[in-house]
Order: structure tokens, then C-alpha cells, then sequence
């Protein structure tokens, strides 16, 4: 019987009512002296992330969850024993070792929480050490139950681990690891290894991750796996980061002297360096010192440091931005993926992980999931990058979904730095300046005969030649089509020869030249999509398809063909959100449209039965002053009563941003108090329909 034979002065854990761990450990002692022949097992388990729970749903949950949790082994798992908090969210107990098995442990210890309108599942984790040895302290058989439990942390499952002798000795081999680490440093028994990272569209190396190896004097060639989490628990990661990033910097300046085609190398932060805030100096000053361009140095920081330390880690992002260098989200999709990450932080790249690429040809969810997030990513304008490809059914799956990058041992794995460099050089696209062939292009965009050309210029559509000197794209020809696409006569257009690319928006001006520059590398013609103002406030939409033809004076000339694509760009906007369903009903628990053109309401999403009201179509000021009135609470109130104004949705269209968040505080239809995250996203755009959609998730 549970807590049988205990004395008076016994101090008990005042949250969730088990023994203190100092009363744990001498009533352990007590019962293992007093029945020297009944064998008992040591028992310590927590949640795994329990901060993400305290984060998320605030410290009156947690506290729920501790109670809970502590509960649900004394009701429902032990048989006998008694129970101690040793501390935070790890308990410990002592039990008969007949009168429990491990796998009705880990059927029972499934937990989830469960508020008004989220059901958010925890995964228990523990460890069990087989009192072997009863000579040894208890607070040395915890140790041992604790160094089972360890080594099943980072991993998102319920899992009872039991401990081994072996188990203990990696522990040791990792502390023989630590001290050995400086050592190794100095005798160059670290070294990197590059994955190339390869473009989907060309099949062409377009990138590298450069990854540590140790070949340990004693343990022989140890993999990232075996000692960069030791190293993170024990602070000395930057050391060996700080080796790497330079190691990466070497080789870039390598490949800059070879001559072979440069291509970007990324390196992983370890998130305990991302916490420092020197890392964008550490980084200028290895680009300085090797004389590179920054551009090709790429950070990936992974996915979970975002719920470490969130402001750290946007503040360190920005600044990295700012400096120069790409930044690209690793392991994304394996834990606490948010729109919110996305929408804080631009990063340039986002590569999806390993475990949900292994899911997509077996489960049709995880397929959707993963198109979804592809399409949201490049319309956040991020590339995507798959990680772990390991069959032609996969990459083929990612290829047809628009994903940009693919690495994986399918295409190749981690080469050393030889054989890295010679794939850059056997994938180059080979640009060879052809001289220009002016007859082919001026017999299409001069042809005297008008009946024929008007003919030739319908069939071919707008059309320009354009010449570019590395700095300045510059009109050289137009046929009438574009002409007319453009309302403009042909003077105009010759007298101001720089057209659209001068415009003041240098960000589609960046857009062209990058297409041109592109074009001429690969050879083929690059499509690529720009708006184009008409007026004070009307943009069109316009796809050009721009294609080399060759060199003239030292100048590239490109054919540009131009099509109106602002119809076409307005039903797609509304296709689009359809696409990023899937990935937004994963995270949301309510979706909402905004219609501020015809000033109505629509609910399109609701993961809850309960909730009775689905608007189609509702007046939209009734909607939302009734959601303000009876829903909002507090000062949240008049946030939101701004935030859903017409000015400052006109503010937020006329803008580049495409999402924007406010917190809430709401009041349920049961009385409770909780804040709410409430997501805006732009689905209409200029000229077409102002449409907005608001989604909506619990958040504390
Ligand atoms: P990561 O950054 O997600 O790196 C990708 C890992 O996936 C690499 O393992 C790579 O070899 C492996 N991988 C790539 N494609 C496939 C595939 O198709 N199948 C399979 N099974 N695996 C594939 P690696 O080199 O063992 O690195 C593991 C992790 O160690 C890395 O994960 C990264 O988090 C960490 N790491 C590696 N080098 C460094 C470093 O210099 N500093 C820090 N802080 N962490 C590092
Ligand atoms: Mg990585
Ligand atoms: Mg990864």
C-alpha cells in the first residue's frame, strides 16, 4: 500500500502532496533496510520539454500538469512504493520490482492536457534502475535511473529506458569526451565533411552543409550524434562551432582561388550559441579575416530554439540578416512548429526535416502537410530545402509540390572536402558567352511586312529585347504587343530606355537582373513574376520569361516575353489559401475570412463541434463589434477594434507585409479566461478583392 508505515516527520511536496525528495531518499533507505529479501525497483520520470507547457499555457497549468501527472502514477501505475518530487517536473519512486512492468508503464503514462479549445498531447519520459546493488546510497541509484532517463531525452515519444551498465559507461566515455575535446582541437582530430544540397530544377549542386566528424585517438570516427549534445550540456560546443564556422570560411576562400563555381556553405548554431550575442561578430570577423562575401556563408539554426528563448533568437536572426549572411531554419516540422516563427523571423530558407520526408509516401496527412508548407514558404518568399531524401518516390514527390532544394543520401552523402569540390565542378552550369546573332531576333521584332508582324506579334505576344551591361538592363527593341500591354507610346518608351527597370522599386528591378543573370548561367529561359504599378493605385501583374540569345559589345542581350497575369494572379490568391489548408487546420483551431471589399464575415474553419455560430457572409461591422463585446476582455479589446479597422487594413494591403498577429484575451462560452493568438493573413491583393483571414489558437 502506498505510503504504508510512514512516520510524522515527514515533509511532503506542497503542490502535489508526494514526499519531499530529502524524505524520499531516507524513506527509501528505511524500506530497503527493513526487507532485505524483497527486490525493488527506482523509477524517475518528467515530461519531456515541460518549459513548452508552462510557456504556452502559462504556470497554473503546469502546476495542473504536475498534479496530474503525480496522480496518475499513484492511481494508476503503482502498486506499491512510495513517491517523491525531486524537483521541477521530475518525480521519483521506489516500488516492489514484481509489482510493475515497463510496458504497462508506458501504456499508462500517456498524458494530454485539455482546455476549453486545444488538446495538446505530453510525452512522459522515464527512467528505471534495477536495485541491484543496494550497498550504493539512493541518491546514487536516482543518479542511475536519471542516466537512464537521459538518454532517451530529445526524442518526442512516451519511452521507459532502463539503465545499463553500459549506459553508464557512455556517460563516462561522454565525460572522457569533454576533457579530450581541446586536445583534439589542437591535433586536428576534428574535421568536416560537406553534404552537397542540389537544385531541384537543374540537378546542380547548389549549395553545401558542412558537418563535424571526430576521429577520436581511442573510439576511432565518432559521428556529430555521439558528442555535439554532450558538448552543448557541458557549454564547449562553441569551441568546436567557432573550428567549423572557420573551417567553412577556409574552404569558401578555397574555392574562390580554385576557380571552381562558388556555391553558398551552410554551417548549424548550435542553440546555445545563439544565445550569445557575439555570433554576428564572430562571423564578420571570419568573413573578413578569409576575405569572403558573406552571402555565402548560410546559418541554419534549428527549429526548437525558437521556443527557448524567443526574443534572443529574432534579435540574433535579424542582426545575422542585417550582416549579410542567409538565414535558414533547420529540422523544420519536427516539434513546435508556428506561422508565428515564420512571420517573426524572414528567414531565407527553411528546410524541411527528415521524419516528416519519411512520412510523405506513407501517410497522405503528412503529404498534404508538407505541400502546404512548401507553398507557404515561397509565399512567405522563402526556398524550401528537403532534408534525409532517400528514395526516387520521395524526390519525385517534392519535385512536382515546387520544392527548390533537395539533400539526402539518394543524390549523395557527406563527402569530404575533394570530392565536394570536384561535384561543384562536374555540376556547373556552364555559361559560355555566345556572340549574339542579331538576325534571328530582329527578323521577329522587325518585320516590314505588317500584316505579317501584327500576326507574328499576336501569336508571340508582348515582347521586348533587352540588353544588360552588369549594372543596368536597358530596352532595346519592343514589338507593338508590348506597346500595348503597357498603354505607352513607342517614343516614350525609347526616350526613357530604362522603362521599369529604373523604377523606383528596386526590389523588382533586383528581381529582373537576378532572372537575366540566371538565364544566361543555365542557358535556358527563367520565369519569374513582378508587379508592375499602373497608376496611383493599381499594380498589374505581369510573367515574364526571360531567355539569353548572346553577347553583343560585351553587352548580354535577352529576349523578355511578357504576359498580363493580374486575372489570373487574383483567382490564384484565392487557390492559394486553399493550398496552405492543411498546414493551417494542423495549427489552428478557427478560421475566419475578411472580406473588407464587400464588408462581410465568413467562418471557414472550425476545429471544434461546440462552438455553434458559423458565419456565411455575415455584416461584417455586426460581427466584429459583437466578437469585440462579448468575446474580448481587458484592454485586448481595443487592439482588436484597430487592428480590423478599414484604415488599417487599407495600411496593411497597400503594404508588403502579408501577415500580421495580436494577442486577445477572451472569455469563453464556459466562463474561462484565456488568451488567444489571432493570425491575419492577406489572401486578396491589389486590384482584386481586399480578403484577409484571421486564425485563431489558445495560447495561455
Ligand atoms: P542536421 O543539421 O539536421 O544535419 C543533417 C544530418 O542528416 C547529417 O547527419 C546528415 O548526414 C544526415 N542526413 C542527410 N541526408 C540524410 C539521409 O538521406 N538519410 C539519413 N539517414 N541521414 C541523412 P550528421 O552529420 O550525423 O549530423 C547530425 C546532426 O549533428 C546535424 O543535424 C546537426 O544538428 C549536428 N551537427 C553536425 N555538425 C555540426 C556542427 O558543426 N556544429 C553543431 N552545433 N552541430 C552539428
Ligand atoms: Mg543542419
Ligand atoms: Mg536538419
Amino acid at each position: 500500500m502506498l505510503m504504508n508505515g510512514l512516520d510524522n516527520d515527514i515533509v511532503y511536496d506542497e503542490l502535489t502532496g508526494v514526499l519531499s525528495f530529502k524524505s524520499f531518499l531516507s524513506e527509501a533507505r528505511r524500506i530497503l533496510d527493513e526487507n532485505p529479501d524483497t527486490e525493488y525497483l527506482l523509477l524517475v520520470w518528467d515530461i519531456e520539454r515541460f518549459k513548452v507547457v508552462n510557456d504556452i499555457f502559462g504556470m497554473d497549468m503546469g502546476d495542473n500538469v504536475l498534479r496530474g501527472l503525480a496522480d496518475t502514477f499513484r492511481r494508476e501505475i503503482l502498486k506499491s512504493g512510495i513517491i517523491g518530487r525531486i524537483g521541477g517536473d521530475k518525480f521519483v519512486c521506489l516500488c516492489i520490482k514484481d509489482d510493475i512492468s515497463i510496458s504497462h508503464i508506458e501504456d499508462k503514462m500517456k498524458y494530454t492536457i485539455e482546455t476549453d479549445t486545444e488538446k495538446y498531447r505530453l510525452f512522459v519520459q522515464a527512467g528505471v534502475y534495477y536495485i541491484d546493488d543496494r550497498d550504493i546510497p539512493v541518491i546514487k541509484m536516482c543518479d542511475r535511473a536519471l542516466i537512464a532517463l537521459n538518454s532517451v531525452k530529445g526524442i518526442h515519444t512516451d519511452k521507459v529506458e532502463v539503465y545499463t551498465e553500459t549506459k553508464r559507461e557512455e556517460l563516462i566515455t561522454g565525460q572522457h569526451l569533454v576533457s579530450d575535446m581541446e586536445k583534439g582541437i589542437a591535433g586536428r582530430e576534428f574535421f568536416v565533411v560537406i553534404q552537397p544540397i542540389y537544385d531541384v530544377r537543374t540537378g546542380a549542386v547548389a549549395a553545401g552543409e558542412v558537418l563535424v566528424r571526430w576521429n577520436h585517438p581511442k573510439y576511432g570516427l565518432l559521428m556529430p550524434g555521439r558528442f555535439v549534445p554532450v558538448f552543448e550540456k557541458n557549454f564547449m560546443i562553441s569551441k568546436l562551432d567557432h573550428f567549423v564556422w572557420e573551417e567553412a570560411c577556409r574552404i569558401i576562400r578555397d574555392m574562390i582561388d580554385q576557380g571552381v563555381r562558388v556555391v553558398p556553405l551552410s554551417i548549424n548554431v548550435s542553440r546555445v550559441n545563439l544565445y550569445h550575442n557575439d555570433l554576428p561578430d564572430i562571423l564578420d570577423g571570419l568573413t573578413a579575416k578569409y576575405n569572403i562575401p558573406r552571402e555565402y556563408l548560410r546559418v541554419e539554426i534549428t527549429e526548437s530554439a525558437y521556443m527557448d528563448n524567443r526574443e534572443q533568437l529574432i534579435f540574433t536572426v535579424n542582426r545575422l540578416k542585417a550582416a549579410g549572411y542567409d538565414v535558414m531554419m533547420d529540422d523544420f516540422g519536427t516539434g513546435y512548429s508556428s506561422l508565428n516563427l515564420l512571420k517573426d523571423i524572414s528567414f531565407d530558407l527553411l528546410k524541411i526535416d527528415k521524419k516528416l520526408i519519411d512520412e510523405i509516401v506513407v501517410s497522405d496527412r503528412a503529404g498534404n502537410v508538407v505541400s502546404s508548407v512548401v507553398k507557404m514558404a515561397k509565399w512567405l518568399g522563402m526556398s524550401v530545402v528537403a532534408e534525409g531524401v532517400e528514395t526516387g518516390n520521395q524526390a519525385a514527390f517534392l519535385k512536382n509540390i515546387g520544392s527548390d532544394y533537395i539533400q539526402g543520401y539518394l543524390y549523395s552523402r557527406p563527402v569530404d572536402v575533394k570530392d565536394f569540390l570536384q561535384k561543384c565542378t562536374q555540376s556547373a552550369d556552364n555559361y559560355y558567352r555566345v556572340e549574339f546573332n542579331d538576325i534571328d531576333i530582329d527578323n521577329i521584332l522587325n518585320i516590314k511586312d505588317p500584316q505579317i508582324r501584327s500576326f507574328m506579334d499576336e501569336l508571340i505576344g508582348p515582347m521586348a529585347l533587352c540588353e544588360f551591361d552588369e549594372a543596368q538592363l536597358r530596352l532595346l527593341k519592343v514589338n507593338s504587343e508590348f506597346i500595348r500591354l503597357f498603354k505607352t507610346s513607342p517614343q516614350k518608351l525609347y526616350v526613357n530606355n530604362t522603362f521599369f527597370f529604373s523604377s523606383e522599386d528596386s526590389f523588382t528591378k533586383q528581381r529582373l537582373v537576378d532572372a537575366c543573370l540566371n538565364a544566361r548561367r543555365k542557358s535556358r529561359a527563367e520565369s519569374v513574376i513582378v508587379s508592375h504599378k499602373k497608376s496611383k493605385d493599381s499594380w498589374m501583374w505581369l510573367s515574364m520569361s526571360i531567355r539569353y540569345v548572346g553577347d553583343a559589345e560585351g553587352k548580354s542581350r535577352f529576349i523578355f516575353s511578357v504576359k498580363d497575369i493580374t486575372k489570373e494572379r487574383n483567382r490564384r490568391n484565392k487557390q492559394q489559401m486553399v493550398d496552405f489548408y492543411p498546414f493551417l487546420c494542423h495549427l489552428y483551431k478557427e478560421i475566419i475570412e475578411l472580406n473588407y471589399t464587400e464588408g462581410t464575415v465568413t467562418t471557414l474553419y472550425k476545429d471544434d463541434d461546440s462552438i455553434k455560430q458559423i458565419n456565411k457572409k455575415a455584416p461584417m461591422q455586426e460581427s466584429i463589434d459583437k466578437f469585440a463585446s462579448y468575446v474580448i476582455t481587458g484592454d485586448s479589446r481595443n487592439e482588436f477594434i484597430s487592428k480590423t479597422s478599414t484604415e488599417y487594413m487599407d495600411k496593411f494591403f497597400n503594404s508588403k507585409e502579408k501577415i500580421f498577429t495580436i494577442e486577445i484575451q477572451v472569455i469563453t462560452r464556459k466562463g474561462k479566461h484565456c488568451s488567444c493568438e489571432m493570425t491575419f493573413i492577406k489572401t486578396g491583393q491589389n486590384p482584386g478583392p481586399k480578403t484577409v483571414i484571421a486564425c485563431t489558437r489558445v495560447v495561455g
